[in-house]
Protein backbone atom coordinates (compact mmCIF):
# COMPACT_ATOMS: atom_id res chain seq x y z
CA UNK A 1 0.00 0.00 0.00
CA UNK A 2 1.71 3.24 -1.36
CA UNK A 3 0.04 5.56 1.00
CA UNK A 4 1.73 3.64 3.96
CA UNK A 5 4.86 3.30 2.39
CA UNK A 6 4.68 7.37 2.08
CA UNK A 7 4.39 8.15 5.24
CA UNK A 8 7.26 5.55 6.26
CA UNK A 9 5.31 2.93 7.86
CA UNK A 10 5.51 -0.70 6.07
CA UNK A 11 9.39 -1.27 7.09
CA UNK A 12 9.05 -0.40 10.45
CA UNK A 13 9.90 -3.45 12.15
CA UNK A 14 10.87 -6.99 11.48
CA UNK A 15 8.45 -9.77 10.70
CA UNK A 16 5.63 -7.11 10.03
CA UNK A 17 5.15 -6.31 13.99
CA UNK A 18 4.30 -2.71 13.77
CA UNK A 19 6.33 -0.51 16.88
CA UNK A 20 4.22 0.24 19.95
CA UNK A 21 6.60 2.46 21.25
CA UNK A 22 8.06 5.20 19.37
CA UNK A 23 9.00 8.54 20.30
CA UNK A 24 12.84 10.53 21.10
CA UNK A 25 14.85 7.49 18.46
CA UNK A 26 12.78 5.31 20.67
CA UNK A 27 11.13 2.53 18.36
CA UNK A 28 10.52 -0.65 20.42
CA UNK A 29 7.83 -3.68 19.17
CA UNK A 30 5.57 -4.09 22.33
CA UNK A 31 6.48 -6.96 24.76
CA UNK A 32 3.03 -7.45 26.01
CA UNK A 33 0.20 -9.23 23.97
CA UNK A 34 0.13 -9.61 20.39
CA UNK A 35 -3.20 -8.26 18.34
CA UNK A 36 -4.00 -8.13 14.85
CA UNK A 37 -5.87 -5.02 13.83
CA UNK A 38 -8.36 -5.48 11.01
CA UNK A 39 -9.89 -3.28 8.50
CA UNK A 40 -13.83 -2.91 8.76
CA UNK A 41 -13.89 -2.41 5.13
CA UNK A 42 -13.64 -6.37 4.59
CA UNK A 43 -12.53 -7.66 8.25
CA UNK A 44 -8.80 -8.17 7.08
CA UNK A 45 -5.61 -7.70 8.90
CA UNK A 46 -4.02 -5.03 8.21
CA UNK A 47 -1.26 -4.97 10.61
CA UNK A 48 0.19 -6.55 13.76
CA UNK A 49 0.97 -4.82 17.07
CA UNK A 50 2.32 -6.38 20.46
CA UNK A 51 0.53 -4.32 23.46
CA UNK A 52 3.86 -2.21 25.13
CA UNK A 53 4.51 -3.45 29.08
CA UNK A 54 4.52 -1.22 32.10
CA UNK A 55 8.11 -1.40 31.65
CA UNK A 56 8.19 0.57 28.39
CA UNK A 57 5.38 2.63 29.48
CA UNK A 58 8.17 3.58 32.04
CA UNK A 59 10.91 4.83 29.67
CA UNK A 60 8.22 6.65 27.97
CA UNK A 61 7.49 8.84 30.48
CA UNK A 62 10.86 9.54 31.21
CA UNK A 63 11.73 10.23 27.81
CA UNK A 64 9.01 12.61 27.75
CA UNK A 65 9.77 14.67 30.99
CA UNK A 66 13.10 14.87 29.36
CA UNK A 67 11.88 16.61 26.41
CA UNK A 68 9.49 18.62 28.35
CA UNK A 69 12.32 20.16 30.78
CA UNK A 70 13.90 21.35 27.15
CA UNK A 71 10.58 22.44 25.80
CA UNK A 72 9.00 24.72 28.61
CA UNK A 73 12.50 27.13 27.99
CA UNK A 74 11.65 27.43 23.59
CA UNK A 75 10.22 30.27 23.13
CA UNK A 76 6.14 29.82 22.52
CA UNK A 77 6.46 31.31 18.72
CA UNK A 78 9.11 28.43 17.90
CA UNK A 79 7.25 25.69 19.64
CA UNK A 80 4.73 27.44 17.19
CA UNK A 81 7.35 26.89 14.01
CA UNK A 82 7.35 23.41 14.74
CA UNK A 83 3.59 23.41 14.86
CA UNK A 84 3.14 25.28 11.02
CA UNK A 85 6.45 22.81 10.14
CA UNK A 86 3.88 19.96 11.04
CA UNK A 87 0.94 21.08 9.43
CA UNK A 88 2.81 21.55 5.93
CA UNK A 89 3.93 17.91 6.05
CA UNK A 90 -0.24 16.97 6.99
CA UNK A 91 -1.02 19.19 4.01
CA UNK A 92 1.72 17.58 1.50
CA UNK A 93 0.54 14.10 2.92
CA UNK A 94 -3.40 14.82 3.37
CA UNK A 95 -4.37 11.85 1.06
CA UNK A 96 -2.07 9.45 2.43
CA UNK A 97 -3.26 10.53 5.61
CA UNK A 98 -6.62 9.91 5.08
CA UNK A 99 -6.50 6.72 3.18
CA UNK A 100 -4.67 5.27 6.41
CA UNK A 101 -8.24 6.59 8.89
CA UNK A 102 -9.94 5.21 5.58
CA UNK A 103 -8.46 1.77 6.23
CA UNK A 104 -8.53 1.73 10.02
CA UNK A 105 -11.63 3.48 11.01
CA UNK A 106 -13.97 2.75 8.08
CA UNK A 107 -14.50 6.33 7.06
CA UNK A 108 -15.46 7.32 3.75
CA UNK A 109 -12.91 9.09 2.63
CA UNK A 110 -14.15 12.61 1.92
CA UNK A 111 -14.67 12.27 5.61
CA UNK A 112 -11.46 10.77 5.92
CA UNK A 113 -9.82 13.88 3.85
CA UNK A 114 -11.90 16.01 6.08
CA UNK A 115 -10.25 14.80 9.44
CA UNK A 116 -6.91 15.06 8.21
CA UNK A 117 -8.09 19.10 7.11
CA UNK A 118 -8.82 19.41 11.20
CA UNK A 119 -5.40 18.65 12.12
CA UNK A 120 -4.22 21.41 9.21
CA UNK A 121 -6.56 23.46 10.45
CA UNK A 122 -6.08 23.31 14.34
CA UNK A 123 -2.37 23.80 13.47
CA UNK A 124 -2.79 27.07 11.63
CA UNK A 125 -5.09 27.89 14.79
CA UNK A 126 -2.41 26.51 17.49
CA UNK A 127 0.46 28.81 15.11
CA UNK A 128 -1.55 31.86 15.33
CA UNK A 129 -1.90 31.00 19.47
CA UNK A 130 1.95 30.64 20.17
CA UNK A 131 2.22 34.29 20.08
CA UNK A 132 -1.47 34.86 21.98
CA UNK A 133 -0.97 32.83 24.92
CA UNK A 134 -1.16 35.58 27.80
CA UNK A 135 -2.52 35.95 31.04
CA UNK A 136 -4.12 39.09 32.26
CA UNK A 137 -2.68 42.29 34.53
CA UNK A 138 -4.80 42.99 37.37
CA UNK A 139 -4.99 46.85 39.73
CA UNK A 140 -3.93 45.77 43.34
CA UNK A 141 -5.35 46.94 46.14
CA UNK A 142 -1.78 47.58 47.95
CA UNK A 143 0.18 51.14 47.04
CA UNK A 144 3.89 50.08 44.96
CA UNK A 145 2.08 46.78 43.57
CA UNK A 146 1.24 45.18 40.38
CA UNK A 147 -0.62 41.83 39.81
CA UNK A 148 -0.25 39.59 36.95
CA UNK A 149 -0.65 36.22 35.81
CA UNK A 150 1.17 34.36 33.70
CA UNK A 151 0.47 30.94 31.80
CA UNK A 152 3.30 28.47 31.99
CA UNK A 153 3.71 24.94 30.38
CA UNK A 154 2.29 22.07 32.34
CA UNK A 155 4.32 18.83 31.71
CA UNK A 156 3.40 15.96 30.15
CA UNK A 157 0.09 15.42 29.10
CA UNK A 158 -1.25 12.32 27.77
CA UNK A 159 -3.87 11.95 24.86
CA UNK A 160 -5.73 8.63 25.06
CA UNK A 161 -8.11 8.52 22.10
CA UNK A 162 -11.28 6.61 20.59
CA UNK A 163 -11.75 4.73 17.18
CA UNK A 164 -14.05 6.94 15.59
CA UNK A 165 -11.10 10.22 14.92
CA UNK A 166 -8.25 8.72 15.36
CA UNK A 167 -6.14 11.71 13.97
CA UNK A 168 -7.79 14.66 14.93
CA UNK A 169 -8.62 14.16 18.38
CA UNK A 170 -4.95 13.58 18.87
CA UNK A 171 -4.09 16.66 16.55
CA UNK A 172 -6.42 19.33 18.51
CA UNK A 173 -4.55 18.38 21.95
CA UNK A 174 -1.18 17.87 20.44
CA UNK A 175 -1.06 21.03 18.41
CA UNK A 176 -2.27 22.88 21.12
CA UNK A 177 -0.29 21.31 23.75
CA UNK A 178 2.89 21.70 21.75
CA UNK A 179 2.54 25.44 21.31
CA UNK A 180 1.79 25.31 25.23
CA UNK A 181 5.05 23.36 25.65
CA UNK A 182 4.00 20.43 26.71
CA UNK A 183 5.43 16.85 26.03
CA UNK A 184 2.33 14.47 24.42
CA UNK A 185 1.88 10.90 25.00
CA UNK A 186 -0.35 9.31 22.74
CA UNK A 187 -2.14 6.17 23.95
CA UNK A 188 -4.16 5.81 20.76
CA UNK A 189 -7.51 3.48 20.06
CA UNK A 190 -6.20 -0.10 19.75
CA UNK A 191 -8.47 -0.30 16.71
CA UNK A 192 -6.82 2.59 15.37
CA UNK A 193 -3.41 2.18 16.14
CA UNK A 194 -1.89 2.87 12.30
CA UNK A 195 -3.28 6.59 12.42
CA UNK A 196 -1.26 6.75 15.73
CA UNK A 197 2.24 6.11 13.98
CA UNK A 198 1.58 7.73 10.90
CA UNK A 199 0.50 11.06 13.01
CA UNK A 200 4.02 10.37 14.80
CA UNK A 201 5.59 9.68 11.72
CA UNK A 202 4.78 13.34 10.57
CA UNK A 203 5.97 14.97 13.33
CA UNK A 204 8.97 13.28 13.20
CA UNK A 205 9.79 14.73 9.28
CA UNK A 206 8.93 18.34 11.24
CA UNK A 207 11.56 17.70 13.84
CA UNK A 208 14.33 16.80 11.87
CA UNK A 209 13.99 19.98 9.93
CA UNK A 210 14.12 21.84 13.67
CA UNK A 211 17.22 20.00 15.49
CA UNK A 212 16.73 22.99 18.84
CA UNK A 213 13.45 20.96 19.90
CA UNK A 214 13.87 17.78 21.55
CA UNK A 215 12.87 14.78 19.92
CA UNK A 216 10.52 13.49 22.58
CA UNK A 217 7.96 15.94 22.70
CA UNK A 218 5.82 14.11 21.25
CA UNK A 219 5.46 10.22 21.50
CA UNK A 220 3.50 6.76 20.69
CA UNK A 221 2.38 3.85 23.14
CA UNK A 222 0.45 1.47 21.53
CA UNK A 223 -2.04 -1.01 24.19
CA UNK A 224 -5.12 -1.66 26.04
CA UNK A 225 -6.86 -0.13 27.96
CA UNK A 226 -4.60 -1.57 30.78
CA UNK A 227 -2.19 0.89 30.24
CA UNK A 228 -4.56 3.43 29.34
CA UNK A 229 -5.40 3.09 33.10
CA UNK A 230 -1.80 2.93 34.09
CA UNK A 231 -1.60 6.44 32.07
CA UNK A 232 -4.47 7.70 34.36
CA UNK A 233 -2.96 6.36 38.11
CA UNK A 234 0.49 7.76 37.00
CA UNK A 235 0.85 11.51 38.96
CA UNK A 236 3.39 12.36 36.41
CA UNK A 237 0.87 13.10 33.91
CA UNK A 238 -0.56 16.48 35.38
CA UNK A 239 -3.18 16.07 32.58
CA UNK A 240 -5.25 12.97 31.05
CA UNK A 241 -7.38 14.27 28.13
CA UNK A 242 -9.11 11.26 27.32
CA UNK A 243 -12.03 10.70 24.19
CA UNK A 244 -14.06 7.73 24.46
CA UNK A 245 -17.22 6.15 25.70
CA UNK A 246 -18.47 7.18 29.17
CA UNK A 247 -17.74 3.97 31.00
CA UNK A 248 -14.09 4.82 30.15
CA UNK A 249 -14.45 8.48 31.17
CA UNK A 250 -16.02 7.52 34.42
CA UNK A 251 -13.16 5.41 35.56
CA UNK A 252 -10.43 7.24 33.94
CA UNK A 253 -11.88 10.59 35.85
CA UNK A 254 -12.54 8.97 39.17
CA UNK A 255 -8.27 7.40 38.79
CA UNK A 256 -6.91 10.79 37.78
CA UNK A 257 -9.11 12.46 40.49
CA UNK A 258 -8.01 10.29 42.96
CA UNK A 259 -4.62 11.44 43.31
CA UNK A 260 -5.97 15.43 42.31
CA UNK A 261 -4.81 15.34 38.83
CA UNK A 262 -6.56 16.76 35.56
CA UNK A 263 -8.77 15.39 33.46
CA UNK A 264 -9.91 16.60 30.09
CA UNK A 265 -12.89 14.45 29.60
CA UNK A 266 -14.53 13.74 25.72
CA UNK A 267 -17.18 11.44 26.27
CA UNK A 268 -20.37 9.57 25.00
CA UNK A 269 -23.25 12.05 23.03
CA UNK A 270 -27.02 11.57 22.44
CA UNK A 271 -27.44 14.32 20.40
CA UNK A 272 -31.16 15.68 19.65
CA UNK A 273 -32.66 17.98 16.82
CA UNK A 274 -35.74 19.82 17.30
CA UNK A 275 -37.75 20.61 13.89
CA UNK A 276 -40.28 22.97 14.69
CA UNK A 277 -43.18 23.50 12.55
CA UNK A 278 -41.83 26.69 11.47
CA UNK A 279 -38.54 24.98 9.67
CA UNK A 280 -36.76 25.04 6.41
CA UNK A 281 -37.85 21.43 6.18
CA UNK A 282 -35.63 21.21 2.73
CA UNK A 283 -32.58 22.59 5.09
CA UNK A 284 -33.73 20.33 8.07
CA UNK A 285 -33.30 16.90 5.77
CA UNK A 286 -30.14 17.85 4.22
CA UNK A 287 -28.77 18.35 8.15
CA UNK A 288 -30.33 15.24 9.58
CA UNK A 289 -29.32 13.03 6.70
CA UNK A 290 -25.45 13.87 7.22
CA UNK A 291 -25.97 14.40 10.89
CA UNK A 292 -27.49 11.04 11.50
CA UNK A 293 -25.92 8.33 9.11
CA UNK A 294 -22.91 10.29 8.22
CA UNK A 295 -19.92 7.84 9.66
CA UNK A 296 -22.25 5.43 10.01
CA UNK A 297 -23.45 6.82 12.92
CA UNK A 298 -20.21 6.54 14.74
CA UNK A 299 -19.21 10.07 15.47
CA UNK A 300 -19.94 11.17 18.90
CA UNK A 301 -22.07 14.26 17.73
CA UNK A 302 -23.92 12.00 15.56
CA UNK A 303 -27.48 12.47 15.48
CA UNK A 304 -29.65 10.13 17.42
CA UNK A 305 -32.86 11.79 18.56
CA UNK A 306 -34.78 13.84 15.98
CA UNK A 307 -38.00 15.73 18.14
CA UNK A 308 -40.42 16.81 15.66
CA UNK A 309 -43.53 18.92 16.19
CA UNK A 310 -46.57 16.84 15.69
CA UNK A 311 -47.68 18.68 12.77
CA UNK A 312 -44.64 18.08 10.43
CA UNK A 313 -43.72 14.43 11.56
CA UNK A 314 -45.06 12.45 9.02
CA UNK A 315 -44.31 14.51 5.92
CA UNK A 316 -40.76 15.14 7.74
CA UNK A 317 -40.68 11.28 8.17
CA UNK A 318 -41.79 10.61 4.74
CA UNK A 319 -39.45 12.60 2.84
CA UNK A 320 -36.52 11.58 5.48
CA UNK A 321 -37.30 7.69 4.22
CA UNK A 322 -37.20 8.01 0.67
CA UNK A 323 -33.81 10.18 1.11
CA UNK A 324 -32.58 7.10 3.27
CA UNK A 325 -33.25 5.08 0.57
CA UNK A 326 -30.83 6.37 -1.75
CA UNK A 327 -27.87 6.31 0.44
CA UNK A 328 -25.09 4.62 -1.26
CA UNK A 329 -24.10 2.13 1.19
CA UNK A 330 -20.69 0.55 0.52
CA UNK A 331 -16.76 0.40 0.34
CA UNK A 332 -15.47 3.31 2.14
CA UNK A 333 -12.50 3.65 -0.24
CA UNK A 334 -14.94 3.76 -3.11
CA UNK A 335 -15.90 7.52 -4.48
CA UNK A 336 -19.50 7.98 -4.22
CA UNK A 337 -20.24 5.71 -0.94
CA UNK A 338 -21.64 7.59 1.61
CA UNK A 339 -22.02 5.19 4.48
CA UNK A 340 -19.25 2.86 4.95
CA UNK A 341 -19.11 0.03 7.16
CA UNK A 342 -19.22 -0.40 11.29
CA UNK A 343 -16.43 -0.79 12.90
CA UNK A 344 -16.49 -4.82 14.12
CA UNK A 345 -18.89 -7.27 14.50
CA UNK A 346 -19.18 -6.55 18.23
CA UNK A 347 -20.59 -3.18 17.08
CA UNK A 348 -23.03 -4.53 14.89
CA UNK A 349 -24.71 -6.58 17.47
CA UNK A 350 -24.66 -3.58 19.61
CA UNK A 351 -27.13 -1.89 17.26
CA UNK A 352 -29.42 -5.57 16.70
CA UNK A 353 -29.72 -5.53 20.57
CA UNK A 354 -30.82 -2.01 20.60
CA UNK A 355 -33.47 -2.23 17.47
CA UNK A 356 -34.59 -5.43 19.71
CA UNK A 357 -35.06 -3.26 23.30
CA UNK A 358 -36.58 -0.45 21.23
CA UNK A 359 -38.88 -3.06 19.71
CA UNK A 360 -39.74 -4.06 22.98
CA UNK A 361 -40.21 -1.14 24.42
CA UNK A 362 -42.95 0.11 22.24
CA UNK A 363 -40.86 1.23 19.41
CA UNK A 364 -41.51 0.71 15.83
CA UNK A 365 -39.02 0.59 12.90
CA UNK A 366 -39.78 2.70 10.40
CA UNK A 367 -36.68 2.05 7.78
CA UNK A 368 -33.37 0.16 7.78
CA UNK A 369 -31.43 -1.18 10.51
CA UNK A 370 -30.49 -4.86 8.59
CA UNK A 371 -27.25 -5.69 7.53
CA UNK A 372 -26.14 -5.00 3.35
CA UNK A 373 -24.22 -7.69 1.94
CA UNK A 374 -24.94 -6.76 -1.47
CA UNK A 375 -22.38 -4.73 -3.54
CA UNK A 376 -20.42 -3.91 -0.33
CA UNK A 377 -17.02 -6.07 0.57
CA UNK A 378 -17.84 -9.51 2.34
CA UNK A 379 -16.46 -9.81 5.68
CA UNK A 380 -17.15 -5.94 6.71
CA UNK A 381 -19.93 -4.95 8.58
CA UNK A 382 -22.32 -2.60 6.52
CA UNK A 383 -26.09 -1.63 7.86
CA UNK A 384 -28.70 0.17 6.13
CA UNK A 385 -29.11 3.21 8.53
CA UNK A 386 -32.65 2.76 11.10
CA UNK A 387 -35.16 5.28 11.43
CA UNK A 388 -37.21 4.47 14.88
CA UNK A 389 -40.65 5.98 15.72
CA UNK A 390 -40.28 5.40 20.15
CA UNK A 391 -41.76 7.21 23.09
CA UNK A 392 -38.84 9.85 24.10
CA UNK A 393 -38.67 8.30 27.63
CA UNK A 394 -38.11 4.49 26.71
CA UNK A 395 -34.73 3.54 27.84
CA UNK A 396 -33.39 2.37 25.57
CA UNK A 397 -33.51 6.31 23.83
CA UNK A 398 -31.74 7.44 26.49
CA UNK A 399 -28.46 5.32 25.90
CA UNK A 400 -25.50 6.24 23.35
CA UNK A 401 -25.91 3.35 20.90
CA UNK A 402 -22.63 3.91 18.37
CA UNK A 403 -24.61 3.19 15.12
CA UNK A 404 -26.98 5.01 12.88
CA UNK A 405 -30.18 4.28 14.46
CA UNK A 406 -32.27 7.96 14.26
CA UNK A 407 -35.34 7.87 16.78
CA UNK A 408 -38.20 9.91 16.25
CA UNK A 409 -39.96 11.83 18.78
CA UNK A 410 -43.22 14.04 18.95
CA UNK A 411 -43.32 16.96 20.25
CA UNK A 412 -46.34 19.52 21.03
CA UNK A 413 -44.75 22.85 22.53
CA UNK A 414 -41.23 24.30 22.48
CA UNK A 415 -41.33 24.25 25.88
CA UNK A 416 -41.64 20.55 25.98
CA UNK A 417 -39.10 20.05 22.78
CA UNK A 418 -35.96 21.57 25.54
CA UNK A 419 -37.06 18.97 28.14
CA UNK A 420 -36.92 15.87 26.05
CA UNK A 421 -33.78 17.21 24.35
CA UNK A 422 -32.50 17.85 28.13
CA UNK A 423 -33.43 14.24 29.69
CA UNK A 424 -31.03 12.14 28.61
CA UNK A 425 -27.36 11.70 30.76
CA UNK A 426 -25.38 13.18 27.88
CA UNK A 427 -24.71 16.59 27.19
CA UNK A 428 -22.84 17.21 24.06
CA UNK A 429 -24.09 18.53 20.91
CA UNK A 430 -28.06 19.76 20.17
CA UNK A 431 -29.76 21.69 17.11
CA UNK A 432 -33.08 23.34 16.26
CA UNK A 433 -34.74 23.71 13.00
CA UNK A 434 -36.63 27.21 13.05
CA UNK A 435 -37.21 30.30 11.47
CA UNK A 436 -38.66 31.32 14.65
CA UNK A 437 -36.33 34.51 16.34
CA UNK A 438 -38.14 33.24 19.67
CA UNK A 439 -37.74 29.76 19.19
CA UNK A 440 -33.66 29.84 18.34
CA UNK A 441 -33.04 32.52 21.25
CA UNK A 442 -35.08 30.19 23.43
CA UNK A 443 -33.16 26.78 22.77
CA UNK A 444 -29.92 29.26 23.36
CA UNK A 445 -30.95 30.95 26.28
CA UNK A 446 -30.30 29.38 29.94
CA UNK A 447 -33.51 27.89 29.67
CA UNK A 448 -32.88 26.09 26.30
CA UNK A 449 -29.97 23.44 25.61
CA UNK A 450 -28.00 22.37 28.05
CA UNK A 451 -25.18 20.90 25.53
CA UNK A 452 -21.73 21.98 25.24
CA UNK A 453 -22.76 22.52 21.56
CA UNK A 454 -26.26 23.93 20.45
CA UNK A 455 -26.86 24.96 17.05
CA UNK A 456 -29.33 26.58 15.21
CA UNK A 457 -30.38 25.78 11.44
CA UNK A 458 -27.44 23.40 11.46
CA UNK A 459 -27.10 19.65 11.87
CA UNK A 460 -25.30 18.27 15.02
CA UNK A 461 -22.30 17.01 14.15
CA UNK A 462 -19.17 18.99 11.52
CA UNK A 463 -17.96 21.15 14.50
CA UNK A 464 -15.53 23.53 13.49
CA UNK A 465 -11.98 23.43 15.25
CA UNK A 466 -12.20 27.47 16.02
CA UNK A 467 -14.70 26.92 18.82
CA UNK A 468 -14.65 25.27 21.82
CA UNK A 469 -15.53 21.86 21.71
CA UNK A 470 -17.04 19.64 24.31
CA UNK A 471 -20.00 18.83 26.23
CA UNK A 472 -22.03 18.48 29.48
CA UNK A 473 -22.78 16.29 31.78
CA UNK A 474 -22.01 12.52 30.96
CA UNK A 475 -19.93 13.97 28.10
CA UNK A 476 -17.13 14.80 30.64
CA UNK A 477 -17.36 18.54 30.20
CA UNK A 478 -13.88 18.97 29.05
CA UNK A 479 -13.11 21.42 26.03
CA UNK A 480 -10.67 21.32 23.47
CA UNK A 481 -9.83 23.00 20.22
CA UNK A 482 -10.30 26.53 19.76
CA UNK A 483 -11.43 29.60 22.08
CA UNK A 484 -9.49 29.33 25.04
CA UNK A 485 -9.78 25.34 25.24
CA UNK A 486 -5.73 26.01 25.54
CA UNK A 487 -5.84 26.89 29.07
CA UNK A 488 -6.56 23.51 30.01
CA UNK A 489 -2.52 22.60 28.69
CA UNK A 490 -1.19 25.34 30.93
CA UNK A 491 -0.73 26.04 34.34
CA UNK A 492 -2.00 29.57 35.64
CA UNK A 493 0.58 31.21 37.91
CA UNK A 494 -0.72 34.82 39.87
CA UNK A 495 2.54 37.24 40.58
CA UNK A 496 2.26 40.28 42.78
CA UNK A 497 5.14 42.28 42.21
CA UNK A 498 6.10 45.05 45.36
CA UNK A 499 7.82 48.30 43.24
CA UNK A 500 7.48 50.58 46.05
CA UNK A 501 9.67 50.56 49.21
CA UNK A 502 6.86 49.56 51.82
CA UNK A 503 5.43 46.16 52.72
CA UNK A 504 1.68 47.05 53.59
CA UNK A 505 -0.54 43.35 54.09
CA UNK A 506 -3.56 42.64 51.50
CA UNK A 507 -7.11 43.40 53.20
CA UNK A 508 -5.48 46.34 55.77
CA UNK A 509 -3.91 43.55 57.96
CA UNK A 510 -1.46 44.98 60.71
CA UNK A 511 1.24 42.34 61.65
CA UNK A 512 3.72 44.57 63.92
P1 LIG B 1 -13.68 3.31 24.20
O1 LIG B 1 -14.15 3.94 25.45
O2 LIG B 1 -13.91 1.86 24.02
O3 LIG B 1 -12.09 3.53 24.03
C1 LIG B 1 -11.51 4.81 23.96
C2 LIG B 1 -10.08 4.76 24.44
O4 LIG B 1 -10.05 4.57 25.85
C3 LIG B 1 -9.23 3.63 23.84
O5 LIG B 1 -7.93 4.12 23.59
C4 LIG B 1 -9.21 2.58 24.97
O6 LIG B 1 -8.08 1.75 24.93
C5 LIG B 1 -9.20 3.47 26.19
N1 LIG B 1 -9.75 2.89 27.42
C6 LIG B 1 -10.86 2.15 27.55
N2 LIG B 1 -11.10 1.89 28.84
C7 LIG B 1 -10.12 2.48 29.56
C8 LIG B 1 -9.83 2.58 30.94
N3 LIG B 1 -10.59 1.98 31.86
N4 LIG B 1 -8.75 3.31 31.32
C9 LIG B 1 -7.98 3.94 30.41
N5 LIG B 1 -8.20 3.86 29.07
C10 LIG B 1 -9.27 3.14 28.66
O7 LIG B 1 -14.34 4.15 22.98
P2 LIG B 1 -14.39 3.82 21.43
O8 LIG B 1 -15.30 2.68 21.15
O9 LIG B 1 -13.02 3.78 20.86
O10 LIG B 1 -15.07 5.17 20.88
C11 LIG B 1 -16.44 5.42 20.85
C12 LIG B 1 -16.87 6.31 21.99
O11 LIG B 1 -16.08 7.51 22.01
C13 LIG B 1 -18.31 6.80 21.85
O12 LIG B 1 -18.91 6.75 23.11
C14 LIG B 1 -18.16 8.23 21.37
O13 LIG B 1 -19.26 9.05 21.65
C15 LIG B 1 -16.93 8.65 22.10
N6 LIG B 1 -16.28 9.79 21.47
C16 LIG B 1 -16.41 11.01 22.07
C17 LIG B 1 -15.86 12.13 21.47
C18 LIG B 1 -16.01 13.49 22.08
O14 LIG B 1 -15.28 14.38 21.66
N7 LIG B 1 -16.90 13.69 23.02
C19 LIG B 1 -15.14 12.00 20.26
C20 LIG B 1 -15.02 10.73 19.70
C21 LIG B 1 -15.59 9.62 20.31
Amino acid sequence: MNFLDNLGLTSLSSENVYYSVIGNNLRETGKGDAFSVNSPINGMEVARFRNATPAQLEEVIQNAEAAFKQLRTIPAPLRGELVRRIGNFAREHKEDLAKVITLESGKIMPEALGEVQEWIDVCDFAVGLSRQLHGKTIVSERPGHRMMEQWQPLGLVAVITAFNFPMAVWAWNTMIGLVCGDSMVLKPSEKAPLCALACQSIVEKALETMPEIPKGVTSVIIGDREIGALIAQDKRFPLVSATGSTAMGRSVGETVGARLGRSLLELGGNNAMIVSETADLDLALRAIVFSAAGTAGQRCTTLRRLITHKSIQDDLVERLKKSYASLPIGDPTVAGSLVGPLIDQRSFDTMQNALNAAKEQGGEILFGGERVTEGVPDGGYYVRPAIVSIAHDAQVVHQETFAPILYVLTYSNIEEAIEIQNEVPQGLSSAIFTESMREAETFMSATGSDCGIANVNIGTSGAEIGGAFGGEKETGGGRESGSDAWKAYMRRTTNTINYGGELPLAQGIVFE
